[in-house]
């Protein structure tokens, strides 16, 4: 409880900092608080002077040991009949230790925001600059395979093949690496989306493989979303293609549709491929993770990783929900279109 006088609540709010509670003879503010915070400090105190209203600040104070603490003041003011501050009621706390705490946390976090970046400057670089050194392999390997196939025993023949067959993998791998390394590269605006148009375009690109493999897919009336529309038809896509790629004997059959939640929409892909074993429904999101040998199926295991990148940098969520042999359903969310948000 303390007077209207500002002064007087200072210096008891000092009293947690200070061994020796005399005040001295310049003003509470400028001898006890940080220099870069006394302009705040004043002007929230003559705001709450001036507004008659709570005052509520966390700043920094010069401790009695001369080291740097924190305070968090809050007082409440009492008024007369004629509206005028009579005192003021309030506290301080000393709020160092929260402050260290949160200082660490941003600090490291920090430090990981750095080393994460740090670590997909390396993965593109890296394997940009492998390209090169492979394609001088690669083109080497195939000019012995043209001069020399036949000429050389089967075993040269046979190491050629595999030394090739390595090659284009590898190849491959980077390529898909590179993909994955863009997806957080990329820096567009999000900007409103009809996704089912973006689905329809993905569908005519892939319309040579769907026939192929005589799949139908079908799809619901899907929303707008707030998205980067070049992610969100690779993200497609990738699904799409993994539906009708781990088919089962049936013919591959893939629906979409899309369900409006508090926080985005739900979008829905559910084929009635293999299935997964449910203790590999996490597994199968991270790089270069498969199932399956190359013999099988073929890919480098990157499709679902990407998807992921792609789902939460739009601030969302990708899981499945699966079956060995009954099929599975992947489900993602996207930003409600905040442009329209009645739709
Ligand atoms: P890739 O398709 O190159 O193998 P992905 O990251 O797209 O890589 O998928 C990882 C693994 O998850 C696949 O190898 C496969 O075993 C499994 N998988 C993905 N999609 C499906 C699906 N729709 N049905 C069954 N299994 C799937």
């Amino acid at each position: 409880r303390m007077s209207p006088d500002w002064s007087e609540m200072l210096q008891l709010h000092s009293r947690d900092f200070l061994a020796n509670t005399e005040m001295p003879s310049h003003t509470w503010i400028q001898g006890y608080i940080h220099p870069d915070d006394q302009l705040h400090v004043t002007a929230a105190i003559n705001e709450a002077i001036r507004t008659k209203s709570i005052f509520e600040l966390e700043h920094r104070v010069w401790q009695a040991d001369g080291n740097l603490g924190w305070t968090f003041s809050h007082a409440i003011p009492l008024l007369d009949a004629n509206d005028e501050i009579v005192e003021w009621f309030g506290a301080a706390s000393n709020i160092t230790e929260r402050k260290k705490a949160e200082e660490a946390l941003r600090s490291n976090l920090a430090e990981l925001a750095r080393s994460n970046e740090e670590l997909e400057q390396f993965a593109y670089v890296s394997s940009h600059d492998l390209q090169e050194p492979l394609r001088m392999i690669t083109i080497y390997l195939q000019l012995l395979q043209k001069k020399y196939q036949g000429n050389l025993d089967e075993k040269a023949d046979k190491y050629i093949h595999f030394a090739i067959n390595g090659a284009s993998r590898m190849q491959n791998l980077i390529n898909d690496l590179l993909e994955y390394s863009r997806v957080t590269r990329s820096d567009k605006e999000f900007e409103t989306i009809d996704s089912g148009l973006i689905l329809t375009k993905v569908l005519s690109t892939l319309k040579l493989f769907i026939n192929e493999n005589k799949a139908k897919v079908t799809y619901d009336t899907l929303p707008e979303v707030m998205a980067d529309p070049t992610l969100v038809a690779q993200l497609f896509q990738n699904l799409i293609l993994n539906g009708i790629t781990f088919r089962s004997e049936e013919i591959p059959k893939i629906h979409i549709y899309a369900e409006r939640k508090a926080n985005g929409w739900i979008f829905s892909m559910q084929d009635n491929g293999i299935g997964i074993d449910p203790q590999y429904s996490e597994r199968i999101f991270e790089i270069f993770k498969r199932l399956h040998t190359r013999e099988k199926y073929s890919g480098t295991g990157i499709g679902l990783s990407i998807c992921k990148r792609i789902v939460e940098r739009h601030g969302g969520r990708i899981w499945v929900e699966s079956e060995l042999g009954k099929g599975s359903t992947f489900y993602f969310t996207l930003p409600i279109n905040t442009a329209q948000n009645t739709k």
